[in-house]
């Protein structure tokens, strides 16, 4: 239950009581939950045919790349992107609803940082991205962490700055030691985020609105899943940005497990 307690004043301001408003906050969040089910079976019952499509797309990707017709290999490749895509987003809802009904676990183990950020870098590449993706610098640091959740914050970070910031222009990454930390940040030179939208970024669900973000796709899921990851590390994760000149994400996370 919610209480709500409020002073009731007579026309020259005096207190003349108390309000009390009480509301059943129980069935909202029977709401929410069952919201978060629902997303979580149909996210699932999606994954799997997307996970057969993918299969045929690759068995006919061994069969076709050879073919004479330029188009074929091209169409395939681009379907294949598309089913990669749908993949994420579908992965993206599963983990909301896996983190929302407390299923989702932190398994950590010992890896180089570096080695995982040019992992990523590498597969964002594939997707054949116009932007100049690079590793500037990199202590090397073995951290302790779950190495598939880390990769999927670098992947929502990198994808981020490539899908904000126009074609051709450079997205930098750096990673350095400090106070018993590993500093990560990811900088972009696109549209930046307005102070306004600075503190709800991180929230789920959240889309900043505006001409220049409105065509590009997305369900504001990726910062939101990417902080309860960061914090589950106990580590933090925060933005720099000044609108229409870029962003820096930064993420720590403690050296020792
Ligand atoms: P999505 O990109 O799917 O909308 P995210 O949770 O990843 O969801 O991001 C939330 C919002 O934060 C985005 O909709 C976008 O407005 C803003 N944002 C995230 N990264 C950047 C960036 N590098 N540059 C500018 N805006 C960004």
């Amino acid at each position: 239950v919610s209480l709500t307690i409020s002073p009731i004043n007579d026309n020259k301001g005096n207190i003349i009581g108390v309000s009390n408003i009480a509301r059943d906050i129980s069935e909202r969040k029977q709401d929410e939950a069952r919201k978060n089910d629902f997303i979580g079976m149909v996210s699932h019952e999606l994954k799997t045919p997307l996970t057969s499509l993918s299969a045929i797309l690759q068995v006919l990707n061994t069969k076709l790349k050879r073919s004479k017709d330029g188009f074929v290999p091209e169409a395939l490749n681009r379907a294949n992107q598309q089913v990669k895509k749908m993949s994420t987003m579908i992965n993206g809802f599963l983990n909301i609803s896996r983190l929302e009904s407390g299923k989702i676990q932190i398994d950590k183990q010992a890896f180089i940082i570096g080695d995982l950020i040019k992992e990523v870098i590498a597969e964002i590449s594939l997707t054949g991205v116009a932007h100049i993706i690079e590793l500037q610098s990199c202590d090397n640091v073995v951290i302790h962490a779950d190495r598939e959740k880390i990769f999927s914050v670098l992947t929502n970070l990198l994808s981020n700055a490539v899908k904000y910031s126009p074609k051709g222009s450079n997205v930098l990454i750096n990673c350095n030691q400090q106070d018993g930390k590993v500093l990560v940040s990811v900088s972009d030179e696109g549209l930046g985020i307005r102070p306004e939208d600075r503190d709800h970024i991180f929230d789920r669900y959240y889309r900043v609105e505006s001409s220049r973000t409105r065509h590009i796709s997305g369900f504001g899921i990726g910062l939101y899943l990417s902080a309860e990851i960061i914090q589950r590390h106990d580590g933090e994760i925060w933005v720099d940005s000044k609108s229409g000149k870029g962003s820096t994400f930064y993420f720590s996370l403690p050296l020792q497990p």
